[in-house]
């Protein structure tokens, strides 16, 4: 900006360009940057940088308005309040920044700047030397501009793309303003000192001018990608445990399944159900639940890989998929997951909970992956696993497509199941509808469609923790662990 180094020039620079103009064109686009922001505010408040970020672009045009008023005011307001303008609008962009990632501003050092440039421009020292001056402007400017890319360098946490031309704008901007006097020294092309003065003051007003819309977008961009995240963030991550949601989950699945056309890899579904959860609900509050709901969560996060996956597709459900997994790599995962689980939510918060976790396993060593397919067979082995007393992990196998076979052979035991499951509560029942493999648009499951609520909870008939217990065909799926 110009009047930090003293006056204006008013002829034309070596460099062709008109130092008043630029000064003209600063102002208007600082007032419309300024303005476009706060619209952009009022229209999101939620982001409450940006109203900041509004109001120093603001300043900065009012600053550079005093500035061009030189020589028709006096020295005070046209070079002392120009300057203190143009301190604090850096310093309410660095607030701006503080407050965009959660922290509060800090009043004093917003003021602190300009405070500093008024009361050391007073002292005899600063009042005589015109290098002084402008190093310590600079100084304060170039303080300023590295905090506000500090600020956005402590917030790197959260993914935003447009974080990283911001900090490196503001980094550069922040070293330009801080080399401005050595540089002015080393530079060979100033014939005398009033036209050096004049180039350099149009290369650095051309700058700014280039900084302060750059970084107007720059920092719009930010406020809307953080926008956009959450609300991504709201449609496909589980609130309660962090990790994907049924949608994400089904998604990423899809997306992986086509991947898998082009790459064959063994891919593995394991399928888990918290076991007794409505007792843990009932014994400890849905409090201690929730919570156990976020140990396996974590639980099972911690054992995969990073091109596994895992979601919750509902209540105390999880699918969780493994990427170039076969049966014995899934079964050695799936059987670390359940035992980490099963020490971690023994005692919570104190009290004995005891959770364990039921799973059923679906394996496509080879060819093309049929998701639909994979996790109909993985809630198979899911209620064989229930059935067969709980804690433990079921892969599908041969036998249970010839059990289903037969059940659907014999309707009439699978008309009094689906009446015995009526009005009963269960994952299977909550299963939201699959997807079609050849488009994205969502389908029912195919094994529901074919057979509503059958399956787990009509079976448990012969389980010992449920009332009705009669009548359940003895397991006949090969145990996982003891294959
Ligand atoms: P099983 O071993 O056969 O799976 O029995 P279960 O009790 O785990 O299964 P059931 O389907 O009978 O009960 C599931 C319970 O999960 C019922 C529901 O209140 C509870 N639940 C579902 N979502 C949540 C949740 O987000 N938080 C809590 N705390 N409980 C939930
Ligand atoms: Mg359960
Ligand atoms: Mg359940």
């Amino acid at each position: 900006m110009r009047g930090q180094s003293g006056p204006p020039g008013n002829e034309r620079s070596m460099i062709g360009l008109d130092v008043n103009t630029l000064f003209l064109v600063t102002i208007y686009v600082e007032a419309m940057l300024g303005l476009l922001l706060l619209f952009a505010w009022v229209q999101n408040s939620g982001i409450h940088a940006v109203a900041w970020w509004g109001c120093a672009h603001l300043l900065q045009a009012g600053s550079v308005c005093l500035f061009g008023m030189y020589g028709t005011v006096s020295d005070a307001i046209s070079i002392d309040l120009a300057n203190a303008l143009l301190f604090t609008a850096f310093a309410v962009t660095w607030t701006g920044a503080r407050v965009f990632d959660g922290r509060m501003p800090q009043p004093l050092y917003i003021v602190g700047g300009a405070i500093l440039w008024l009361l050391a421009s007073r002292t005899p020292f600063f009042a005589e030397s015109m290098d002084a001056r402008v190093l310590l402007s600079s100084g304060i400017i170039t303080a300023y501009t590295w905090a506000t890319a500090y600020e956005f360098w402590r917030g790197r946490a959260e993914p935003l793309v447009s974080r990283w031309p911001a900090i490196f704008m503001l980094f550069a901007h922040g070293a330009l303003f801080l080399l401005r006097t050595p540089l002015s020294q080393m530079l060979p092309w100033s014939p005398t000192m009033q036209v050096f003065d004049s180039v350099w003051l149009t290369v650095l007003s051309f700058e700014a001018l280039l900084f302060t819309i750059a970084i107007a977008f720059i920092l719009l961009a930010m406020a809307k990608e953080r926008t956009e995240l959450r609300h991504k963030t709201a449609a496909l991550v589980d609130p309660l445990t962090g990790i994907a949601n049924r949608r994400a989950f089904l998604e990423a699945a899809q997306e992986l399944s086509e991947q898998q056309a082009e790459d064959p890899r063994p891919i593995a579904v394991l399928l888990a159900d918290l076991d007794h959860f409505k007792s843990i609900n009932d014994r400890f509050g849905h409090g201690a639940g929730d919570f156990v709901l976020q140990i396996f969560a974590d639980c099972a996060a911690a054992k995969l890989g990073p091109y596994d996956m895992i979601g919750r597709l509902g209540g105390e459900e999880f699918a969780i998929l493994l990427y170039d997994a076969g049966r014995d790599k899934a079964l050695a995962i799936g059987e670390r997951i359940r035992l980490s689980f099963e020490d971690a939510a023994s005692e919570v918060d104190g009290f004995e909970v005891g959770g364990t976790v039921s799973m059923g396993m679906a394996v496509c060593e080879d060819g093309v992956l049929d998701m639909s397919s994979m996790l109909a067979q993985a809630d198979e082995a899911l209620y064989c696993a229930k059935e067969r007393g709980r804690n433990r992990i079921e892969a599908a196998s041969l036998q249970m497509a010839l059990d289903r076979a037969h059940e659907e052979m014999n309707p009439e035991a699978s008309r009094r199941a689906q009446a015995h499951s009526r009005g009963r509560s269960h994952v299977a029942r909550r299963r939201q509808p699959g997807f079609d493999r050849a488009g994205r648009q969502e389908v029912r499951h195919p094994a529901l469609h074919r057979r509503p609520f059958r399956g787990h909870q009509a079976r448990r008939r012969g389980d010992p923790h449920h009332a009705d217990k009669d009548a359940l065909p003895p397991g006949r799926a090969g145990d996982a662990r003891r294959q």
